[in-house]
């Protein structure tokens, strides 16, 4: 009888063995194959000292000015990019997310908002080239876009639920590129053609209440009068959205893309006094409730991932989508937001294209790491395919991108000596440090910025002079010349559009037909 019930409990047990290895092996092989949710956090103007996470190699005034425990978190927890690139101004970065392609061959290389019409500044020296103005396409025969395979599009037709919400800012007015639908989103929450918002007050209706503002939001009536800050209105419209996911069981893309921190600078009241109290002046207050306002953002959306057991399969991507405001003043303090960088939004300094970037992929990317390995934004559109597991796909445009998974993996390094480019044939705003039409090349530690208007160049080198103060451009001929030569190629490969002089109706010249 004992030797029985011994043998019933040897069996029993061995039953149970093997029912708990077949689960877990089951279970681990299912989560393997799932495909990942990802979220793109995408801030606008923000700068690459607006937060408290140091980018720098120490802590500066800024990190001790802002308060962002969400965005602490998400570095905690993912990998730092030290060196991340977009373009200075909103729309040739966001079109570039989309398509892949730099701006020098997309050809959206100024922010757009009315069909065929261009926000170019008069100017004294330069005609400049006629422009994408209307933005992207996801069909052809549209003027003055680029046609191309949206990013989302991808993701949507590989089983992916896709969601927009905020600033979408893509392609112009009346134009098909204008509405995130489009181009391959299932959901579009308050995205158009504008690129800010009316207002950040539910009192102002966001910036409704005069109904032929194109700075409107739209999508948002439920939210008027309810004393909801904009950040927190479309936060809470992307749980909406999440939760119609669980319920249609599929993988997401959410692009998160707040409105903030563009001006203009309104502040958030749940954040604004303790800025205040600090002693702010009461702009930077603002704008500091601002970056806080959206951090909160952040961090309401990973503790809802967390909440429904979504965060071990959710990758986390943040970025901006240019410099931070500051070439121009911000608060009267011209020049100083984004120190130790030089300048700001619309400028080809490091403070008009550095963003703050941080990934968190769990279980792949090494949690609590940083790389200064420098990537562009146009990166992103293979990356996230990648870590989509699409492989087989095939776009209009032609993909410049490079992928960083392994980077996140830690199985491969960037060429120390990849070249990156920008082409800004267009003038944002006043003058300030790298404001005007140029075009730009990052190679190694240097960079070579050229000005087409007066034809004349800076060059840096960026790991010793990470503020743009010397230029070596006389110093350094050797690597002026090298550098030219590359800049030049690369203009002339991708047939990039250059200005012409009032005067004599010549095109600018290449950097290399100058340095010779
Ligand atoms: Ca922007």
């Amino acid at each position: 009888m004992r030797i029985q019930l011994r043998k019933y409990f040897i069996q029993t047990i061995t039953f149970v063995f093997y029912i708990v290895l077949f689960s877990c092996t089951s279970s681990k092989s299912e989560k393997e194959n799932e495909p990942p949710n990802i979220l793109v956090f995408l801030v606008d103007d923000m700068g690459w000292q607006d937060t408290s996470v140091p980018f720098y190699k120490e802590i500066t005034p800024f990190n001790r000015r802002y308060h962002t425990p969400a965005m602490e978190k998400l570095a905690s927890e993912g990998k730092m990019f030290t060196q991340a690139y977009a373009c200075s101004v909103c729309s040739p970065t966001r079109v570039s997310f989309l398509t892949g392609t730099n701006a020098a061959k997309h050809r959206v290389t100024n922010w757009t908002l009315r069909k065929n019409e261009s926000p170019d500044a008069p100017q004294d020296v330069l005609d400049l080239p006629q422009w994408n103005v209307n933005g992207i396409s996801p069909v052809p025969g549209i003027e003055n876009t680029i046609y191309a395979t949206p990013l989302p599009q991808l993701l949507k037709d590989a089983g992916y639920f896709t969601i927009h919400c905020g600033k979408a800012h893509f392609g112009a007015m009346g134009t098909p590129g204008a509405n995130p639908l489009n181009l391959g989103f299932n959901i579009n929450i308050a995205g158009h053609a504008a690129g800010a918002p009316g207002s950040y007050y539910s009192e102002k209706h966001f910036g409704n209440k005069d109904k032929n503002n194109v700075w409107g939001v739209p999508g948002l009536e439920k939210y008027y009068g309810k004393h909801i800050y904009l950040n927190e209105a479309l936060t809470r419209e992307a749980i909406i959205a999440l939760d119609s996911t669980l319920k249609a069981d599929k993988p997401f893309f959410l692009y998160m893309a707040h409105y903030a921190v563009h001006a203009p600078i309104q502040e958030d009241p749940r954040f604004f006094d303790k800025y205040v109290a600090d002693s702010l002046n009461v702009i930077e207050a603002r704008y500091a409730s601002m970056v806080e306002s959206m951090d909160k953002s952040l961090g309401d959306l990973m503790q809802y991932l967390d909440e429904k057991g979504l965060a071990d399969n959710t990758i986390i991507l943040f970025m901006s989508d240019n410099g931070g405001l500051s070439a121009v003043g911000r608060g009267g303090v011209p020049n100083i937001h984004n120190k130790p960088l030089s300048s700001g939004k619309g400028s080809a300094h490091e403070g008009g294209i550095r963003e703050p970037m941080i990934v968190k992929w769990p279980g792949v990317a090494k949690p609590a790491t940083k790389t200064s390995d420098y990537l562009i934004i146009e990166d992103f559109y293979p990356t996230i395919l990648e870590m989509a597991g699409i492989k087989n796909y095939t776009t209009v445009q032609h993909v410049d991108g490079i992928s960083f998974v392994p980077e996140l993996k830690g199985t491969g390094k960037t060429d120390p000596e990849r070249k990156l480019f920008w082409h800004f044939p267009n003038f944002w705003g006043p003058k300030g440090p790298g404001i005007g039409a140029s075009s730009s090349i990052r190679k190694g530690d240097w960079k070579l910025i050229y000005y087409h208007a007066d034809r004349h160049f800076e060059l840096f080198n960026i790991k010793e002079d990470v503020g743009e103060a010397t230029n070596l451009a006389e110093k350094e001929p050797g690597k002026l010349k090298e550098l030219a030569a590359d800049l030049g190629n690369y203009l002339r490969e991708s047939k990039a559009q250059m200005p012409s002089y009032k005067d004599t109706k010549k095109r600018v010249p290449y950097p290399d037909e100058i340095i010779q």
